[in-house]
Formats: structure tokens, C-alpha cells, sequence
């Protein structure tokens, strides 16, 4: 491909992205799949990597998220929330596990894998153990403050059980049989139904009127520390410990794993398991554990280095829901 055609391209890809990024993270209604978006993604990445020079900082591929909505307080958030890198099959797995032992010059990595749950990032803060804000992701730097709705989710402790200033990040989610059931209704009184369960989970914590939320059955996973004060952690590990013991609901699947054959098992193993699961996953997220070798990697404007979430392929099945198609 020449230079010329490669800039249209990337223009053309450009205004897509940006066009489905709106759709998705601020309206709350994708047209297209994960997968397509994802491909899409690929194929800018793969031109703006044959071509650096086109790459433009406020390229897709360097941006997270959506613009936070207007109506809501924001809050701009001490450590960015970030994306992360993704991996699509066994070979952009070993490639990450390569680069990450190159870069903390070939000592031993342990690994943790967890599932992806498929709903939206929030940050919760605790002051002397006491819940006092929440808010979504938004653009990475800036976020909603959504507290009065995060409050509605029962699994988010208002009191923590040691009274601790930490701030914490994690996912809020519709479980599949609350999605179904709001579905359900929505059908009944004629409303537009929601895509997936995780647009219904961003879609109910993004509303003025908590009573919404409350009565949407929305359930959290913690997965990691932004800030901690008072007390040290050595290891994501550790963290997730920590987590559990101060009241939140951690997910209990994840692993830490010295091998990566071991690794790759495990998450071979997910794809085949994760319909068995009451709630969405859209893949796994592998950790490098050590905070010390966290350190080392570092991060790049859109995600750390010492993570990567490997997707899972499309599924096929199509759920019947009342009578109305609706793929999965
Ligand atoms: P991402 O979904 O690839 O990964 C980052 C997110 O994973 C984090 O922000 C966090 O919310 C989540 N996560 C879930 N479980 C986690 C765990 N255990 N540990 C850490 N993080 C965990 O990246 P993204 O920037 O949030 O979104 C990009 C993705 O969103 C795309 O790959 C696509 O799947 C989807 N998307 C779809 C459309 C569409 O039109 N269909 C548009 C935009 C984005």
C-alpha cells in the first residue's frame, strides 16, 4: 500500500472508531460487535505501525474510553484509568510473556489470570473505611462521579471492615438473569431493548435518578488498588487479598501461575467454561504479580505494560429471548 492510500485509510478508520467509541462508551448502544470493533482497532494499528509517521497523538489508538457526560460531576482521577493491550490467541500471549521477561532482564515472573468481566470500570474511595466517592472511567483522566448510584449495589461495602483511606478499581456488572429480566420488562412496555449486559450496566449507573440503578440488580468485582495509604502491599496477589479481607467481592477464579503452558491452560479451559457462568466475561486478563516488576514495565499512553487482556473468539449462539432474536 502506498503512502497516500494509507493516510485515506487510516483517516477513514479514524472516524469509525470514533464514531462506535461514541455509540458505545457515551450512548450506551453499539452497532456493531466487539469483534468488529476489534477489528477495526487491528487494522489501525497494524497501518499506523507501517506507517509512524501518519500515527497521530489523537489517534483512536492512543485514547481510552469516551468523554465523560456532561451532566454529571466529574472527578479526575489521582492515577489515570488506563485500557489495556490485547491478545487474540496463543501467540500474542507468548509474545507478551517474551517481552515482559526481556524488559525485567530474564528473572523469574509469576502471573496472575483472572476473568474479564464484561461491564464497566469504576473507582471507588474510602476515607478512614468509609465509602465517599465513586466514579466511572471516563476518558482514562477524567471520570463521572456516579456515588449515589454505586451506592445502590449492595456488594460494595459502605464501611470497610478496618478503617482504611485506599481507592479502589474494579467492575460493575449486570448479572446475565437480571439482564434478561430488564430485557423482559423493557419488551412488555415497548421500550428499546439494551444490547448486552454491559451496556445495560453502564447504562443504569449513568443515570440522574439512583431509584433506576437501585432497581437494576447491578453486582461488582474489585480487582485492584489505586492508592493505598498506611500500609504496604508487595504484589497484585496480595492485593487481591487484602481487598477480600476489607469486604469486597473479589472474583475467586483467578490463578497465579509460574509456567505459562500451565497459563495457557487455564485460559483454554475458560473458553470452553464460560457460558457455565452467571455473568458475562469477554475474556481473561493476565498480571505480571510483582508490584517491583510492575514498576519496571511501566506503562504506555493507553495501557500498562505488564498486563494484556486476551479476548475470547466470538460466540455463535443465538439466545431466544421472548421470541426476539438477539445474537450473543
Ligand atoms: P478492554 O475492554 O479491552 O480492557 C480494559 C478493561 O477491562 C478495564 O477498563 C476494565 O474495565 C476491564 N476489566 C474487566 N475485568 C478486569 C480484570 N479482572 N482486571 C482488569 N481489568 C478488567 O478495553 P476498553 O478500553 O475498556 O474497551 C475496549 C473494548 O471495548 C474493545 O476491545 C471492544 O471490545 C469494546 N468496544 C466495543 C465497541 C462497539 O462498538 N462494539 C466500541 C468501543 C469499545
Amino acid at each position: 500500500m502506498d503512502r497516500l492510500t494509507a493516510e485515506t485509510k487510516i483517516k477513514e478508520l479514524a472516524k469509525r472508531i470514533e464514531r462506535h467509541n461514541r455509540l458505545y462508551y457515551e450512548e450506551d448502544r453499539p452497532e456493531i460487535t466487539d469483534q468488529e470493533y476489534d477489528q477495526l482497532m487491528r487494522e489501525l494499528i497494524e497501518l499506523e505501525t507501517r506507517f509512524p509517521e501518519l500515527a497521530s497523538p489523537d489517534s483512536p489508538t492512543q485514547r481510552v474510553g469516551g468523554e465523560p457526560l456532561p451532566f454529571f460531576e466529574k472527578v479526575v482521577h489521582k492515577t489515570p484509568m488506563l485500557s489495556l493491550g490485547n491478545a487474540f490467541g496463543e501467540a500474542d500471549i507468548r509474545d507478551f510473556d517474551r517481552r515482559v521477561r526481556q524488559a525485567v532482564g530474564n528473572q523469574p515472573v509469576r502471573y496472575v489470570a483472572e476473568l474479564k468481566i464484561d461491564g464497566l470500570a469504576v473507582s471507588l474511595h474510602y476515607e478512614n473505611g468509609m465509602f465517599v466517592r465513586g466514579a466511572t472511567r471516563g476518558d482514562g483522566t477524567t471520570g463521572e462521579d456516579i456515588t449515589q448510584n454505586l451506592k445502590t449495589i449492595r456488594s460494595i461495602p459502605l464501611k470497610l471492615t478496618r478503617p482504611l483511606t485506599l481507592e479502589v478499581r474494579g467492575e460493575a456488572y449486570m448479572p446475565k438473569a437480571a439482564f434478561e429480566k430488564l430485557n423482559r420488562e423493557r419488551e412488555e412496555r415497548g421500550e428499546p431493548l439494551f444490547a448486552n449486559p454491559r451496556n445495560s450496566a453502564a447504562g443504569s449507573l449513568r443515570q440522574l435518578d439512583p431509584k433506576i440503578a437501585a432497581s437494576r440488580q447491578l453486582d461488582t468485582f474489585i480487582y485492584s488498588i489505586g492508592e493505598l495509604q498506611g500500609e504496604t502491599v508487595e504484589s497484585h496477589s496480595e492485593g487481591l487479598e487484602l481487598l477480600e479481607s476489607l469486604g469486597f467481592k473479589v472474583n475467586k477464579e483467578r490463578r497465579v501461575f509460574d509456567d505459562i503452558e500451565e497459563l495457557l491452560a487455564f485460559i483454554d479451559s475458560w473458553t470452553q467454561k464460560r457460558p457455565s457462568l452467571p455473568y458475562e466475561i469477554d475474556g481473561m486478563v493476565i498480571k505480571v504479580d510483582s508490584y517491583a516488576q510492575q514498576e519496571e514495565l511501566g506503562y504506555t499512553a493507553k495501557s500498562p505494560r505488564w498486563a494484556i487482556a486476551y479476548k475470547f473468539p466470538a460466540e455463535e449462539a443465538i439466545t431466544i429471548l421472548e421470541g426476539i432474536e438477539v445474537s450473543v
